[in-house]
């Protein structure tokens, strides 16, 4: 077997231990003679497993009980969408917070469903910082403040959990979510696609103060509130039981590996390896990003001549580190450094990032 070293940003790495259990597990899930996606939703068995794997996050995030756990489908962007649909009345105003990509691309799906007051945006500089908290023009009637916790793009992440007032924060932790431990009663609602941090692609986590729950901000079919989903638990509909399951198996793999505080060391040491190794190139490779809010998850870079960048790839590729490729939004590269991701493949990339510009430097 050959696994490569894997930089993708998403759907990216998972973790080999869950990859392997999943597969031996593949035929014959928990002595039910058939695969997890084989089964109802509603048996026995899988209702056991939905309930351990939500006690597992719980413990693993330490989430309130008056926070209810929701898993959905329809990917973060669908959300974009029903978050304002679920959370915003008729003529109410959402304060967005515009740090890159994806903060932007919420705001402007959000737009059809309620009135979008951009309470900060680092557009202007070419989101390579975060707007000073003392720009930012929140508004404390806003239904809710939206941010993205940590842009996938771009490569910013807030440091800290920003001071929004009585306001619910509501939260697009995509791209960092399980990365390190945070504070979720500081949080309205928090979600995640599940294709970086969690499991594959086409599930969602939400986690959401119960009292929003409540909101009837307009008439909608059941399938679209949220309320509906947590008093069904999370079973409206036929679920994706396959993205379930593995998000399950990574939540054990996260518990049997020190939980999130060791995620968090594990996370800082990975980022401060390549960071190091771009800053200290002496100009071959850059990161313009601001160092006080650059991304752990996610490290844009360039060389210094684009003109290596096709030849840079083709190296990384032959030695092993795939999907280095940047964003087209970018240019230049991109390494994804999730949770699933080694340290000793950071430790790869680097030694290769070293040896490469000393041969064309
Ligand atoms: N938010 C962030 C921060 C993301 O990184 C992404 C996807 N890369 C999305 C939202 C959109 O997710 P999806 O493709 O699951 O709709």
């Amino acid at each position: 077997m050959s696994r490569i070293w894997n930089f993708s940003a998403g759907p990216a790495a998972l973790p080999l231990p869950v990859l392997e259990r999943a597969q031996r597990e593949l035929l014959d899930w928990n002595s039910s003679g058939a695969s997890v996606m084989e089964q109802s939703h509603r048996g026995k068995r899988f209702i056991a497993m939905t309930e351990q794997i939500e006690a597992d996050l719980r413990e693993l995030m330490g989430i309130p009980s008056d926070y209810a756990v929701l898993f959905l489908q329809g990917g973060a962007t669908q959300h974009f969408a029903q978050i304002p649909m679920n959370l915003a009345g008729e003529g109410e105003s959402a304060d967005y917070i515009i740090t890159g990509h994806w903060s932007e691309k919420a705001a402007s799906e959000a737009a059809p469903y309620v009135r979008v007051n951009v309470a900060a945006t680092s557009k202007a500089d070419n989101y390579l910082r975060m707007p000073s908290h003392d720009t930012w023009h929140l508004d404390p009637k806003a239904a809710y403040v939206h941010i993205a916790t940590n842009e996938t793009i771009h490569g910013v992440e807030f440091e800290d959990v920003p001071r929004v007032g009585d306001v619910p924060l509501v939260a697009d932790m995509s791209s960092n979510i399980l990365s390190w431990p945070v504070d979720v009663s500081r949080y309205g609602l928090i979600y995640a696609g599940a294709q970086k941090n969690i499991g594959p692609s086409g599930l969602v986590l939400m986690i959401v103060r119960r009292d929003l729950l409540e909101r009837q901000a307009r008439p909608m079919a059941k399938i679209f509130r949220y309320a509906e989903h947590a008093a069904n638990s999370s079973m409206l509909n036929t679920p994706n039981t396959w993205g379930w399951y593995l998000a399950g198996l990574t939540f054990q793999w996260l518990k049997e590996n020190g939980g999130l505080q060791a995620m968090a060391e594990r996370n800082r040491l990975k980022a401060a390896l390549l960071y190091t190794a771009i800053d200290g190139s002496g100009g071959f490779y850059s990161n313009p990003v601001d160092p006080a809010v650059r991304s752990r998850m996610n490290v844009p870079f360039t060389l210094h001549d684009s003109a290596l960048d096709s030849l840079f790839l083709q190296e990384s590729e032959a030695a092993g580190l795939m999907a280095l490729k940047g964003h087209k939004a970018l240019g230049g590269m991109r390494a994804s450094l999730y949770n699933a991701v080694p340290v000793e493949a950071v430790q790869t990339l680097v030694v290769f990032m070293h040896d490469f510009a000393a041969r064309h430097g």
